[in-house]
């Protein structure tokens, strides 16, 4: 899997982007990241990237011509029938989740365009955008922080990248519900203790505590998630042995 980003901060992307497990698996070849500076693309005298907005109004627009030209340049370095899609990252677009990240781990190649402003010129969207996406209703000052919230994500689904499927299929949400606490060393600290169930090696009962915590949570916070997948709920629930039903042997009529 391939991302490409276009932006005016390239450091930004490539500072969160460079480190810890993403950074990684960018070193061991599972994923690769490359960003174009779309300022390198002016043609003006000042390389200036961004103009007031027609009809009046705050702020500056990003101008159609760098960001064309930049795009021109990405597409050079996609081959011809990889699996592609551009993404604007806008507070307009489809609200990014899991579920879009696992359609997003589909494809080859990612295009990412980050405004900053007011944003881009329309007509950019209009001719190479095929989605604009937000990562929630808020608006932050570029796109350049959201366009590496989907990154990350999009990268957690890719083999190689964590140690194994596991490791994001039981994760809150992935999962279907959210997580159950989790503990580490020391069993106990400034008197706060570890739940006994964890440290009694019983593995039956560890299951059975971690999927009661994760039920209780949901239900607190995100009961939404629970009405998709009762069937958590109603593994926790005693199972009622069938019994056969006994037949019925008429009475003989009374004479
Ligand atoms: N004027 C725009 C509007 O009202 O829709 C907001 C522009 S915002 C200050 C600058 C850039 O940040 C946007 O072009 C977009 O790329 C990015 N951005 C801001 N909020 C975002 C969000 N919630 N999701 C994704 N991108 C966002």
């Amino acid at each position: 899997m391939k991302f490409h980003v276009m932006t005016l901060f390239p450091e930004l992307i490539e500072n969160v982007l460079g480190e810890s497990i993403i950074g990684r698996a960018r070193k061991d070849g599972y994923i690769s990241l490359e960003c174009y500076n779309i300022r390198d693309y002016s043609t003006d005298k000042h390389r200036k990237t961004d103009d007031t907005p027609f009809g009046g109004g705050m702020g500056m627009v990003m101008t159609c011509q760098p960001i064309f030209d930049c795009f021109d340049a990405v597409k050079k370095n996609i081959p011809d029938n990889a699996r592609t899609r551009v993404i604007y990252m806008s507070p307009k677009g489809r609200h990014f989740t899991h579920e879009v990240a696992r359609e997003f781990a589909e494809y080859d190649e990612l295009i990412f365009l980050c405004g900053h402003y007011e944003g881009v010129d329309q007509r950019v969207i209009d001719a190479i955008v095929d989605e604009e996406l937000s990562i929630g209703d808020y608006v932050v000052t570029g796109g350049e922080i959201p366009a590496c919230i989907v990154i990350d994500a999009t990268s957690r689904l890719i083999d190689g990248v964590l140690a194994s499927k596991e490791c994001y299929e039981d994760e809150s949400v992935a999962s279907g519900i959210l997580e159950y606490p989790q503990y580490t060393k020391p069993r106990s600290y400034n008197g706060m203790e570890v739940p006994e169930v964890l440290l009694s090696g019983d593995h039956k009962k560890i299951s059975r505590w971690r999927l009661e915590e994760s039920v209780k949570i949901t239900k607190e916070r995100r009961p939404d998630l629970l009405l998709l997948h009762p069937e958590f709920e109603e593994s926790l629930k005693p199972k009622v042995k069938k019994t056969r039903k006994r037949k019925v042997i008429d009475e003989p009529n009374e004479v």
